[in-house]
């Protein structure tokens, strides 16, 4: 125990003090008939500071005959009592706010709530970190044995061609849930948009011609399969081939979409929504979450947005490298249902949220 310590300055004071309790106590035997002190209840020699607290009343009556003998202990005891008291206190309540900021860390990691997430982690979403691309090119990744998809929803947007070319310069191909209301605009951006998607490999998929609730209740069989159609006929225009898959606007679905799903020979599909577009989602909370082992495993789909935010062009290169270390690479949606043995030719309108 350090000499320096609060502990043993209260024991060196304590012992002070119950070694003049005891003196003063022969030194009242001596003279107790005289002044009429009562018989000090043994207890007091363990705790003599805190048992004469209890013991005084009992000698009001004689007070102006009693001088109470540990006064000056007992104030020093007091002192250093309260004192003890604020220090433990304080370091109590530091040690319970480090506890309860890594609870915090640990809970939004858990439960995949994000929301509150932002001030315990502050990672600039406008500041690349070039360490991790010259770490990813240094690496030698183990042979795939897992695989995952990313699928960008609502584009194409003016912002796309960022997000090609950080998926092209990790070698990624992802699933692009156009929304056709973006499809049939003529801006050059997006048409050049279209066009690298099909020439760097992607896959295009559909999320509905307008961006509607469509499974709130308020829309009929035949409004829905109308839009999805028209959305699913975009795509023909511009890759040559229909999709196979449909993943609903705002992930709002009902009976009747199954029902239209099933008709137009499409699959209804979720996955996992990491709320991108939240301002309060940072690249650190996009790396942590899809990083995670329970989350990143083979036949896993995550929701991601085509608004080019710097959150997820940010997060894609961290994330492509934590998981390829791993031995876990990145398919299209088409490719992870065929690695996973899934039948595209039957069972349609069924719901996925992994393959
Ligand atoms: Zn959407």
């Amino acid at each position: 125990m350090c000499s320096r310590c609060p502990c043993f300055v209260i024991l060196k004071i304590y012992s002070v003090s119950a070694v003049l309790r005891k003196k003063t106590l022969s030194l009242m035997a001596i003279t107790k008939h005289s002044l009429s002190v009562p018989e000090p209840r043994p207890e007091t020699l363990i705790y003599p500071p805190l048992l004469s607290i209890i013991s005084y009343p009992s000698s009001l009556k004689s007070r102006r005959f009693f001088i109470h003998p540990f006064k000056k202990s007992f104030r020093l005891f007091l002192i250093t009592g309260i004192f003890t008291i604020i220090l433990a206190g304080s370091c109590a309540s530091a040690s319970r706010n480090i506890i309860i900021e890594d609870e915090t860390i640990n809970k939004d990691i858990t439960t995949g709530d994000v929301s509150d997430i932002k001030d315990v982690i502050t990672l600039d979403d406008d500041k690349t970190d070039d360490s991790n691309k010259t770490e990813e090119k240094d690496s030698i990744y183990p042979v795939p044995t897992a695989f995952v998809a990313l699928t960008f929803d609502d584009g194409p947007s003016y912002q796309t061609h960022k997000l090609l070319d950080v998926l092209k310069e990790h070698n990624i191909r992802a699933t692009f849930f156009v929304s056709g209301v973006n499809m049939v605009k003529t801006d050059d951006i997006l048409v050049s948009a279209n066009q690298r998607k099909i020439d760097e490999g992607h896959e295009f998929a559909n999320h509905a011609f307008y961006h509607y609730s469509w499974g709130n209740g308020n829309f009929s069989y035949d409004s829905m399969k109308r839009d999805f159609q028209r959305c699913q006929d975009e795509i023909i225009r511009v890759t040559g081939k229909s999709t196979p898959f449909f993943r609903a606007p705002n992930l709002i679905r009902n009976h009747v979409m199954t029902r239209v799903l099933r008709d137009l020979e499409m699959f209804d599909i979720i996955g996992y929504s990491l709320d991108d577009w939240r301002p309060n989602v940072t690249t650190r909370t996009l790396i942590d979450i899809m990083t995670r082992k329970h989350i990143a495993v083979d036949g896993q789909i995550f929701i991601l947005h085509d608004h080019g935010r710097n959150n997820v062009i940010n997060a894609i290169p961290q994330i492509a490298h934590i998981l390829r270390e791993r031995g876990i690479d990145f398919m299209t949606l088409s490719e992870l249902a065929k690695h996973r043995g899934i039948d595209l030719n039957s069972d349609f309108g069924k719901l996925y949220g992994y393959f």
